[in-house]
């Protein structure tokens, strides 16, 4: 908010050659063009199914310790579907001091595609503004306002807030008076706080703006047809099906499944061809990987912040995950992962048992680390977070030696400290397929 200890966008671009590539880019140096990238490179257009309310069973208040509880905070699924959790562990987690600890113990996040994009571009195009507007304090205030009840937004809303604090009133001083807005500031935080920032990212030449060109001895811009590096601020997270692989999907979180006992689903289904490449949405460590009897092939990743776990899962049978994945690897957001399937609902290791080939994604937060494998972990639906995430989906390239895909662009997200290791394609790319 504070315009002038705000860092400023850099606009460097450098030659992929150039062995001070980092150096460069980590230096915060204004130049005059602007480029804000929210989409990425492309864009994507999927079928958008019909939705439906989860069909919860359970209520259950919500308790933020020290706050009060927030009445219209309710619906926690009983049971969940292939959370990722090792069977072997049974979860003996009588931890004496959570229940005094305070910490967040449930969200409903149900904010809509629409509000996420329109908060997000107030975000994006405020940032070299004087006042800059942040998009998760947006949508908290609108959060608190609703009583976390977004059925309840209207755009109108939103412009008002944004109104008010483009005239230089402050979000701490609006909301100063809100009980519970430091709740959904946190709750929301958790879910969207590594999706939006600044990071570099290679985009083709031809489309490079000027500034972006290397240039000659007299500092003209020199045309190239190769990948050239820009630093952006934007959409950094990404959808979890590679560019230009279609999928369906409808809201289904909450729904039953029947597989073994009556559970709910916890996640969210991408119905796809088996083999469409999977995506990292956020960066992360690779936390679980293997075989689990509900979930098959899947991936567990944990945010380098530790807030939110993201499960892959069903991935495909014989060869699920990208080779250079090993438990415990960083992976960077827009890496590829795996493959989706149709492994699970067997304790037969490698059995495909779905119908329907698809990506089970799933969404955990966490707030304290006994809420991880325990009777409390907080699953969140994900259908409109994946909606607004498909305006940035990775494109990926063949080895056709190996049959293993690749990013074709690479990134450099600065929550991987020390940097990511590039995931490219090893006899040099050719032109994408
Ligand atoms: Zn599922």
């Amino acid at each position: 908010m504070d315009s002038d200890k705000k860092p400023r966008l850099i606009h460097l671009v450098i030659a992929l050659e150039s062995a001070v590539l980092l150096a460069f880019l980590l230096m915060l140096t204004p130049i005059g063009g602007r480029l804000t990238l929210s989409e990425n490179v492309g864009s994507a257009e999927n079928g958008e199914a019909e939705s439906g309310a989860p069909e919860d069973g359970e209520t259950e208040r919500l308790e933020k310790a020290g706050g009060g509880n927030a009445e219209e905070n309710s619906g926690q699924p009983k049971e969940k579907e292939d959370s990722g959790r090792p069977e072997s562990d049974d979860g003996a987690d009588g931890q004496p001091d959570s229940e005094q600890k305070d910490y967040i113990k449930w969200v409903d996040f149900d904010i809509p595609a629409d509000a996420l994009k329109k908060a997000f571009r107030c975000d994006i195009d405020t940032y070299l503004a004087d006042i800059h507007l942040n998009w998760i304090e947006i949508l908290a205030y609108l959060g608190t306002q609703y009583g976390g009840d977004f059925s309840r937004y209207k755009e109108s809303d939103m412009d008002a807030i944004t109104a008010r604090l483009l005239t230089g009133e402050k979000m701490a001083d609006i909301a100063a008076e809100m009980e519970y807005y430091p709740y959904y500031l946190e709750a929301y935080t958790a879910v969207l706080g590594g999706m939006v920032g600044e990071y570099q990212v290679e985009i083709p030449g031809a489309q490079a703006p000027e500034f972006a060109l290397p240039k000659d001895e007299n500092g003209n811009p020199i045309p190239t047809e190769d990948n050239v590096w820009v630093t952006k601020y934007g959409l950094k997270a990404f959808s979890p099906i590679a560019k230009n692989y279609p999928y369906t999907d409808y809201d289904d979180f909450g729904a039953s499944r029947d597989y073994g006992f009556h559970r709910v689903h916890l996640g969210h289904d991408l119905t796809g061809q088996v083999g469409t490449p999977v995506i990292a949405v956020e960066s992360g460590r690779v936390e679980a990987m293997g075989w689990n009897r509900y979930g098959g092939w899947r991936l567990g990743i944990r945010s380098l912040d530790g807030q939110r776990y993201y499960y892959y899962a069903h991935l495909r049978k014989n060869y699920p995950y990208h080779k250079s994945l090993q438990e415990g690897s960083i992976v960077q957001a827009g890496d590829v992962i795996g493959y989706l399937g149709r492994t699970g609902y067997s304790s037969t290791e490698n059995t495909n048992n779905i119908e329907d080939p698809h990506l089970h994604f799933g969404i955990q937060l966490i707030f304290d680390e006994s809420q991880k494998d325990s009777d409390h972990e907080i699953w969140i639906d994900c259908h409109e977070l994946i909606k607004f995430l498909s305006i940035n989906r990775a494109e990926t390239v063949k080895d056709e030696s190996t049959k293993e895909y690749y990013r074709v662009y690479q990134m450099k997200d600065p929550a991987i400290p020390g940097g990511a290791a590039e995931q490219r394609i090893p006899e040099q790319a050719d032109a994408p397929s």
